[in-house]
């Protein structure tokens, strides 16, 4: 661990390695926080850091703490700026990952009711290359399915939720493969275990609906909106088999840890070649150039962050 690694935590900015919380903190038991997962890419040629729809990020993760009646003091606008300063302390030349998480911080392991609990937020950040190991993935279905509305709602970033996806991604692992695709509870396709979907068939985009237990992704909207303005791709939300994923053109995998990997196998047959789609291929480079702050028409969504001259 760097010296310069920072923490946010009980309203503060402290060194990495002192941030800690108690082992009867109410989440750790539980599960009882949202969190997002948020990038930061690193412009060589401007020195810049940029930091990819982060207040989307913070709007979601609201949304989340709604739901889970987390009532944090801070503000969409507080977090955003928060992040920005941590990320200026530590001094990061390279891409990271930047890690939110409101949750139940009451120290109190004998409750089950949500609006008895205090709450709170914490932040960290780490360097981050690649998520996936490769850019070709060889993907399986996953035996677990995707839990739904009727039981934990998929849409937020429920840190208790993520056992589902754990189970799923352990279990592609195992069996040799890179990534997991789940179905919901009604045999459609829903997501990977931490990405959205995407399929291409006849020149038109096809990505299931949130409906179909699937969280809203960030990067999953970016694409949507590259793929209609800057190729004028039909871009639909459908149910989606997993018979139809079999006999796809192209298919792609999206998150914010991910970015757009293409899938070029799923279990053990090829998707049309095997080889990585013209689509897949022509969004990935435009979604890189407008991650990393090199398309002046989606710099809105992108938040530079310089270093602060003694951090590094
Ligand atoms: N689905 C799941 C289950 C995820 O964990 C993620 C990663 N956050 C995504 C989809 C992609 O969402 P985003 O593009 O906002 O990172």
């Amino acid at each position: 661990m760097s010296p310069k690694s920072y923490a946010f935590l009980h309203g503060e900015f402290v060194p990495l390695e002192e941030a800690k919380v108690g082992i009867d903190t109410h989440a750790l038991h539980y599960g009882t926080g949202v969190f997002e997962g948020i990038r930061g890419n690193w412009n060589k040629d401007k020195e810049t850091l940029y930091v990819f729809r982060l207040r989307e990020h913070y709007e979601r993760m609201a949304q989340g703490c709604r739901m889970l009646m987390l009532d944090i003091p801070y503000s969409t606008d507080d977090l955003c700026d928060i992040t920005v300063e941590l990320i200026a302390r530590c001094g990061y030349k390279e891409d990271i990952y930047i890690r939110p998480l409101a949750y139940k911080s009451a120290r109190h392991v004998a409750n089950l009711k949500l609006n008895e609990l205090a709450s709170d937020f914490c932040l960290m950040t780490i360097p981050f290359g690649n998520y996936l190991d490769t850019d070709a993935l060889r993907c399986c279905t996953s035996t677990w399915r995707r839990p739904d509305d009727r039981s934990i709602p998929p849409r937020f970033k429920f840190t208790g939720v993520y056992i589902n996806s754990i189970l799923a991604k352990t279990e592609a692992a195992l069996a040799g493969f890179d990534e997991a695709i789940l179905l919901n509870s009604d045999d459609n396709v829903s997501e990977g275990a931490g990405e959205n979907l995407f399929m291409v068939v006849n020149g038109k985009l096809y990505t299931p609906p949130l409906g179909d237990s699937v969280l809203p992704g960030i990067t999953r909207s970016a694409v949507m909106e590259l793929a209609r303005e800057e190729f004028g791709l039909e871009v639909a939300e459908a149910h989606i088999s997993r018979t139809e994923l079999y006999t796809a053109d192209e298919c792609f995998l999206t998150g914010t840890a991910a970015h757009l990997t293409p899938m070029v196998e799923l279990d053990n047959r090829k998707i049309a070649d095997g080889k990585i789609g013209p689509i897949s291929k022509a969004l990935r480079e435009m979604y890189f150039k407008v991650a990393v702050g090199n398309n002046p028409k989606y710099l809105h969504w992108c938040t530079p962050v310089t270093s602060e001259p003694d951090s590094a």
